[in-house]
């Protein structure tokens, strides 16, 4: 599933080649995807793309009329292609601009299209979202009355997109192991200090992740995109069984909150 480094790094991947070109016209080629998709061979063509944005983890790509929301969902993906390549299963959607075309792929559908002519940050669907997990409006003391009496385990609560946005289960995996954090332990009973680790523990997990591109990407920008080295260097997400590079114990696993949780018995607590 993409999560927020890959829609991050299609947004970079992306931009420079739609930002402040014009739409030629629109391919849609399967209407039902989460949500039926507007139409947008009509609001979109000859309008020109004037920022690529991105809140949580969905694209806002703006025009001077409104602006189009874009969400991956589970197995989605952008890719520019020449116009006249052959399109490939899956590819539902293409907006053209000239010879190029930007292609959504998703073989599982649950990706959306969303057209508004209001403020996309203020649409049902992002408003009422938490913060970024980059900015500084996410930090310890922020972190810290949010986990204030809940006994939520602190993995579901970094989990939780009306909390903090783009943190799903790889990325806070990760987090509460560097942290030294059991991902189960009570959000409540972690202390300010323990909170600002982890805070930190995220930035420096997310931020990476986005340097070396997302861990599931394949191709968000043409055939020889570069995929995720980022996967390589996950120390405990996927690896159950495996020893810990911290302490040695063996990694575990266990379902939290519907997820399969990795973290390391020995170490964090
Ligand atoms: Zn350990």
């Amino acid at each position: 599933m993409p999560e927020l480094p890959e829609v991050e790094t299609t947004r970079r991947g992306i931009a420079p080649h739609i930002l402040d070109h014009q739409i030629s016209g629109v391919r849609v080629r399967q209407p039902r995807l989460r949500w039926p998709v507007p139409p947008l061979q009509q609001l979109l063509t000859g309008h020109r793309v004037r920022a690529v944005e991105r809140r949580a983890k969905y694209l806002l790509i703006r025009f001077g009329h409104g602006t189009l929301i874009v969400h991956l969902g589970m197995s989605g993906s952008l890719r520019l292609a020449r116009h006249d390549s052959p399109l490939r299963k899956h590819d539902h959607v293409e907006l053209q601009f000239g010879d190029q075309g930007l292609r959504l792929h998703d073989p599982r559908r649950f990706g959306a299209l969303l057209w508004t002519t209001d403020d996309p940050l203020l649409h049902p669907r992002l408003r009422t979202l938490g913060p970024e997990p980059l900015s500084t409006g996410f930090n310890a003391t922020y972190l810290h009355a949010r986990a204030k009496g809940r006994k939520t385990p602190i993995k579901s609560l970094l989990m939780d997109g009306h909390v903090v946005v783009g943190i799903g289960n790889i990325y806070a995996t990760e987090a509460l192991f560097r942290a030294g954090i059991h991902p189960a332990r009570a959000s409540q009973r972690i202390s300010p200090q323990r909170l600002e680790t982890l805070v930190a523990a995220v930035k420096t997990v997310l931020g990476y992740a986005i340097e070396r591109g997302g861990t599931t990407l394949r191709d968000f920008v043409n055939e020889s995109g570069e995929p995720g080295y980022f996967a390589q260097e996950l120390l405990a997400y996927g690896r159950a069984g495996q020893a810990c590079a911290r302490c040695g114990s063996t990694l575990t696993s266990r379902q939290i909150g519907q997820r399969t949780s990795t973290y390391c018995p020995g170490c964090q607590h």
